[in-house]
């Protein structure tokens, strides 16, 4: 995932930050925010930046950014790119700097006073974010520009900006009669609220359960790994002695993979997929309902049909058709395959005399069983060669065979976490690029999941080349007292899959911050991570990084051969889930008429159309799918597969001219990675590779096709 912001504001230049206040008030409490960071690589100084720092600097900064935007606005001067796009662009610097550092730390470090923060200034943030949008003023001077952009010599990129802006302020709803702006603003802050406290009551329902294990013989099954966390966990909540499982991935997948108790099983999945659903105070049916039916008003608001239809405009794939095609291609596949696999596990069910159909909590169970008949695979046995440090120098060492990519460990910038390590990255030629900051534990006050995000985009300000900030935040297996973090293979491919992210926004070469970076269409934005993932588990690559952590022994053969024959397993359940959740999202999202949805109802019968079978589940239920619910993918979710159809096919240059092909690398660092949004995404992908990509290699990819 990569990290959207709450509201996406184009920002600062070096002129906007000389302004006033600041200077002789260092101590005033925001302050910190007021003027460019006084730290090496102008790192934000987390420790310098207090809680009590955020409200008034978001006051000061809307403050700021609303007089800036008068003043172009109101500039007597007729509008030029330069005093109206550019300016706008580069405008709202010290609430972009605030903004950027306080919704990092909303995501990886929440405290109480955060959530009460988030909680006072989204609906702000979403009225100030409307005065722009909605500044008729302004909008005459971009549209002044638009309407005569073929006259203006304007570059590929600035065209792409001017649309941009242009577009933003139709869909921001400019074109509107007052009452329907009135009504307009209202729904967004409504929103904005909602989808806030949405979030915010998955992070309760999954810190607030716990599996208390007391009796040692219900530990049958799990590995001493395992065992050992589970006590750690125990022990850190005054339980010691006792074993404790959460609702964070790197707890609950193992115990649903090995533990022998299958009433247990059931109980813990069951507590994962009824968060929010529980009829409790952090209960998200009601507000899934508002959520929806707000979103259905505005698109009706807006003039289309659905909000679907509202949301798709700005993407590659355009419309709900285009969508649920592409969805139900690959469901047509993927269904039947998992149907197959279903029937595998109930096999072994009934070979072991087990009595009863195959569940959704059983799956991993004998899904792991399967793995190691089919495959004699263990994970477990796999595990000591991905030690979290080993994984993440394998990934630096592709991106510097690929692109020339150094990585220096650095220890003299300012982190909001102990746990946070930073780099500083540089070209082949020596020239500075990015900091990267790494961030790869659960902890309570962390939101589920892995994305990326930036401390400060790329842009060039007045010539000088501003390099990004960028980091990595992701929920891995912990370090034990006895153990070092050893991944899983899912862990492995994330932690691929969110530099690839970061490798999107840290080679960003481009003019403006509102094409740079990961500033381009959201089912685009998963190319530059899924493309990266294809390197995670290849021969070659495997026996650059995946060293034993005690041994340092290179990974065998042998085990390198069981990886690679079983890349295909399980492909038909995790496409299903996948895909399941794809189409409920579209489904939720296609609605044309308000009305109270009983969201249980609602997403039975979305499955049931489809032909779910009960054994598998949506990869996210209604409830707690943050993604579309509380991070910006509404009727985005399927963007992982319409990535895939490019990233499949934007590997097979490396898979047939060798996987390091520095040829292929340059071209794809050229005409993708470095040039954000600043051109029409399917011509940056032809500018690659010659030609739109084909579906078929999506099919191939996971083994539904030969
Ligand atoms: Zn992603």
């Amino acid at each position: 995932m990569k990290k959207v912001f709450l509201i996406s504001l184009a920002a600062m230049t070096l002129f906007a930050c000389n302004s006033s206040k600041k200077a002789d008030q260092t101590a005033e409490k925001g302050s910190v925010f007021y003027t460019a960071y006084d730290t090496p690589y102008e790192v934000p100084p987390f420790d310098k930046i207090t809680e009590e720092d955020y409200r008034p600097a978001f006051a000061y900064g809307m403050e700021q950014h609303a007089k800036e935007i008068d003043s172009i606005a109101n500039n007597p001067e007729a509008p030029t790119f330069e005093n109206t796009l550019v300016a706008l662009d580069n405008s709202g610097m010290i609430l972009e700097r605030v903004s950027s550092v306080f919704f990092a730390l909303e995501g990886a470090e929440k405290t109480d006073t955060i959530e009460q923060i988030a909680i006072e200034i989204s609906p702000k943030l979403s009225e100030h974010n409307d005065n722009i949008y909605l500044n008729q003023q302004l909008f005459e001077r971009i549209k002044t520009l638009y309407d005569r952009a073929e006259n203006l010599n304007l570059t590929t990129e600035q065209t792409q900006l001017l649309n941009k802006y242009y577009k933003r302020f139709v869909r921001g709803g400019i074109l509107l009669n007052d009452s329907a702006k009135q009504r307009l603003r209202e729904i967004n802050k409504e929103l904005s609220a909602l989808t806030l406290q949405y979030g915010n009551n998955v992070l309760k329902e999954t810190n607030n359960y716990q599996l208390v294990i007391e009796d040692e013989k219900d530990l049958s099954g799990l590995p001493d790994a395992v065992v050992a966390a589970a006590a750690e966990t125990a022990k850190a909540n005054g339980m010691e002695g006792k074993w404790v499982f959460t609702l964070q991935k790197p707890s609950w997948i193992p115990f649903l993979q090995y533990a022998d108790n299958r009433a247990l099983r059931e109980k813990l999945y069951k507590a994962m997929y009824m968060r929010g659903d529980n009829d409790n105070e952090y209960d998200n049916k009601d507000i899934v309902n508002k959520i929806v039916n707000l979103r259905i008003e505005k698109a009706k608001l807006m003039g289309y049909n659905t909000y679907a239809d509202f949301v798709l405009e700005e993407t590659m794939a355009k419309t709900p058709k285009a969508v649920y095609d592409l969805l139900n291609t690959i469901w047509s596949y993927a269904l039947p395959q998992a149907k197959k696999e279903a029937a595998e596990l109930q096999a072994i069910i009934d070979k072991e005399g087990g009595n009863f159909k195959l569940q959704s909590w059983d799956w991993w169970y004998y899904a792991e069983k399967l793995r190691k008949e089919k495959y004699a695979l263990d994970e477990a046995e796999l595990k000591p060669y991905f030690k979290m440090e080993n994984v993440r120098e394998g990934i630096f060492t592709v991106a510097n065979k690929l692109y020339g990519l150094n990585f220096k460990k650095i220890d003299n910038i300012p982190v909001y976490n102990p746990e946070v390590e930073t780099y500083e990255v540089t070209d082949a030629d020596g020239s500075f690029l990015a900091v990267f900051y790494t961030d790869y534990f659960p902890r309570p006050g962390k939101s589920g999941g892995a994305w990326m995000g930036t401390f400060r985009e790329q842009w060039v300000d007045n010539g000088v080349d501003i390099r990004p900030l960028v980091y990595n935040v992701g929920n891995f297996t912990r370090p034990t007292q006895q153990l070092p973090s050893l991944l899983t293979l899912d862990e492995v491919e994330t932690m691929f899959h969110e530099f690839g992210h970061a490798l999107h926004g840290m080679l960003s070469k481009v003019n403006y911050k509102g094409v740079s970076c990961t500033n381009v269409y959201r089912d685009f934005v998963e190319l530059p991570s899924q493309i990266n993932e294809h390197w995670a588990f290849h021969p070659e690559v495997l026996k650059l990084y995946a060293k034993h952590y005690q041994t340092g022994e290179v990974i065998p053969d042998a085990l390198i051969d069981k990886i690679t024959k079983s890349t295909y397993f399980n492909q038909g359940f995790m496409t299903t889930e996948l895909v399941a959740a794809a189409l409920l999202d579209m489904d939720w999202h296609t609605q044309t008429q308000q009305q109270t949805f009983d969201v249980r109802k609602f997403e039975e019968e979305s499955m049931k159309k489809i032909g779910l079978i009960p054994e598998i589940i949506p990869r996210y239920r209604s409830t707690y799918f943050t993604h579309i619910f509380s991070g910006g993918y509404s009727a985005g979710y399927y963007s992982y597969l319409w990535s895939e159809v490019l990233d499949a096919d934007a590997f097979q240059p490396f898979a047939e001219k060798g996987i390091f092909d520095r040829e292929t690398a340059q071209s794809f660092r050229e005409n993708i990675l470095s040039k954000g949004g600043s051109d029409e995404p399917m011509k940056l992908y032809i500018r690659y590779r010659g030609a739109e990509p084909d579906p078929i290699y999506l099919l191939k990819n996971r083994g539904f096709v030969k």
